[in-house]
């Protein structure tokens, strides 16, 4: 993918995103009126954001029946760290590609914790999915007790070796975001204050690899972000959009959410 060095700057990426992230919600019933509600949107429709929805795999080819044009697009919120074998239970990049999905959460602190996913295993999904045509969400944030400790930047840091999975490939194949694990579900989002710091943070570190890079990837907040505080967040200068856990499960939630943002 070629680099455009005229567009360093959150002006490249001016259309803000949102990513639904349901966990282990919904139903098939349910996919298609959050689908229909959402995508009819005006704020979508006219292209002045995109929303990418990562509903359970199971749901993936039911939602792309529903899905009209590129504005509404799936992810899936996991994928294997292997390509295929005896892995009972396991989806892998390439079939969740063929289900629809075009971007993959990767690493989710949820993951991380419940399911002992390690750093290693999160470079492995990169890979699968950088592979799979697949563009990987990084999700990376450290507990509260690192916070206490002072432990951000270096939590972050060691997160983001997995970057080494895409081999040379442009940053610009995946997006990374931050979301602090003290605030996820907790309905308090971290400060304003705190997001930019974390983000230029990020954006510092990639850049330190490769200079070109710094803006050349998308960067996504993630922690209790709802209608009622997207407006504010969604000024923050070098943030391209929000990961959404339970403000995105229900369509009535997520339109508001939609409208706030716009
Ligand atoms: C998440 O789990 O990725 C998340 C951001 O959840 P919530 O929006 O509910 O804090």
């Amino acid at each position: 993918m070629s680099i455009n060095q005229n567009s360093l700057s959150s002006a490249v990426h001016p259309r803000k995103i949102l990513i639904a992230n349901w966990k282990l919600h919904g139903s098939g019933s349910h996919v298609e009126r959050w689908v229909q509600a959402v995508q009819t949107l005006e704020e979508i429709r006219s292209g002045q954001m995109q929303v990418i929805l990562c509903p359970p795999a199971i749901w993936l080819e039911r939602a792309r029946g529903y899905v009209q044009g590129e504005r509404l697009a799936l992810g899936v919120q996991n994928v294997s760290a292997q390509s295929e074998g005896s892995f009972t239970g396991e989806i892998s990049a390439a079939m969740a590609f063929e289900a629809g999905a075009r971007y993959a959460l990767v690493g989710h602190s949820e993951r991380r914790r419940l399911f002992g996913e390690t750093d290693q295993m999160v470079a492995a999904k990169v890979e699968q999915s950088a592979q799979a045509g697949l563009i990987p969400i990084v999700c990376i944030g450290e507990t509260a007790e690192e916070k206490r400790a002072g432990q951000t930047e270096p939590v972050l840091a060691r997160q983001l070796e997995c970057l080494g999975a895409l081999h040379g490939e442009p940053v610009s194949t995946l997006w990374i975001a931050y979301e602090p694990i003290w605030s996820i579900g907790t309905g308090i989002p971290a400060e304003a204050g705190n997001i930019l710091a974390v983000a230029a943070f990020i954006r510092a570190h990639v850049a330190s690899s490769d200079a070109t890079m710094r803006n050349q990837f998308r960067l996504f907040y993630g922690g209790s972000v709802g209608a009622g505080n997207a407006a504010a967040l969604g000024t923050l200068e070098g943030v391209d959009g929000f990961l959404v856990g339970g403000a995105s499960v229900e369509a009535d939630s997520m339109v508001a959410l939609c409208r706030a943002l716009v």
